[in-house]
């Protein structure tokens, strides 16, 4: 149903469910892959109804000129689906190329990624990718401790992560990169929460934020998925991770969101020259449970 609405009133056909980052919220959304081709990772429901495939690089192309007739004024593209960075360097050309022609005042196409996607292309290749379009990618690095990344089937690792990043980076493709809190319960809270902080402080992203882990299928569900011993962290536990992974950072100029919809406490700023200041707000939230900044559902979990 929902597809024949889009065709009613645009040249575009979604497979859902489609999902896209807060912050391409007025983006054209384009989906040159359908699922994740991992889909495997223990906390992640988003794809798995789905089985991973590229489409036809003429279709997305067809759908390109149709809507730049309608609007060529689009500034603002996103690459669906869960990782349309694995797409061959050959088929980004081509995609990015036919934006250009289609939005002549196109200034960012983003898409997300997944750090060996980045490492297998080159610097070449990378930096090619950079200066026909592609500004922006988001990566779920989810954690910087390889104990937990292996127990949760990220099927990446700290050094991974941080070597696709720094290529990324090298090649001018700006990161917004992604840490789930209470990812590994309370056993392994302390070191996903340090070693979160020493891989992000290796990458330096421009964005960086924290999401919490959620149970879409029931905590049982990922206890099942999660190959260790689960034990979840209650909310003090949560403010206490986040705590520690902010203090443990040392960046220089990253824009940091925690206001995802799974967050309870938003915090917002510039780590680092407001770290001080965001430890407070933690510090405080930790100290009087009934702040106004705490979200109230999860108020009643204190
Ligand atoms: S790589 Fe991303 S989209 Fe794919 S399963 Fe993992 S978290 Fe989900």
């Amino acid at each position: 149903m929902a597809n024949e609405k889009c065709r009613m009133y645009y040249p575009l056909t979604y497979e859902e469910p489609m999902f896209r980052p807060p912050s391409e919220a007025r983006s054209l959304i384009l989906q040159p892959t359908i699922g994740c081709s991992w889909n495997r990772c223990a906390f992640c429901e988003m794809y798995t109804t789905k089985k991973f495939r590229i489409r036809d690089v003429g279709e997305v192309k067809d759908e390109i000129r149709a809507i730049g007739d309608m609007q060529p004024d689009i500034r603002k593209v996103f690459l669906a689906d869960g990782n349309a960075m694995v797409l061959p360097v050959d088929y980004l050309m081509e995609l990015l190329s036919a934006l250009k022609k289609s939005f002549p005042k196109l200034n960012r196409v983003s898409a997300y990624a997944l750090p060996g996607e980045l490492i297998v292309k080159t610097d070449d290749e990378l930096k090619m990718i950079n200066e026909a379009g592609l500004k922006l990618i988001y990566v779920g690095i989810e954690s910087g401790d390889d104990e937990v990344l292996k127990l949760i089937n990220k099927g990446e690792t700290a050094a991974s992560s941080v070597e696709g990043l720094l290529k990324a980076t090298k090649a001018g493709i700006k990161s917004s990169v992604m840490i789930l809190s209470g990812l590994g319960g309370k056993r392994y809270s302390l070191q996903h929460a340090e070693n979160s902080a020493k891989v992000v402080n290796a990458i330096q992203p421009e964005y960086l934020s924290t999401l919490v882990l959620s149970y879409p299928h029931g905590m049982e569900h990922y206890k099942k998925r999660f190959k260790g011993d689960f034990e979840p962290c209650d909310i003090p536990d949560l403010l206490r991770e986040l705590k520690i992974f902010i203090g443990a950072t040392e960046l220089d100029q990253t824009v940091f969101r925690s206001d995802h919809a799974s967050n309870y406490l938003i915090i917002k700023g510039n780590l680092g020259r407001e770290k001080e200041k965001m430890l407070a707000e933690i510090e405080h939230a930790l100290e009087n449970p009934g702040m106004a900044g705490l979200r109230p559902e999860w108020l009643r979990g204190l």
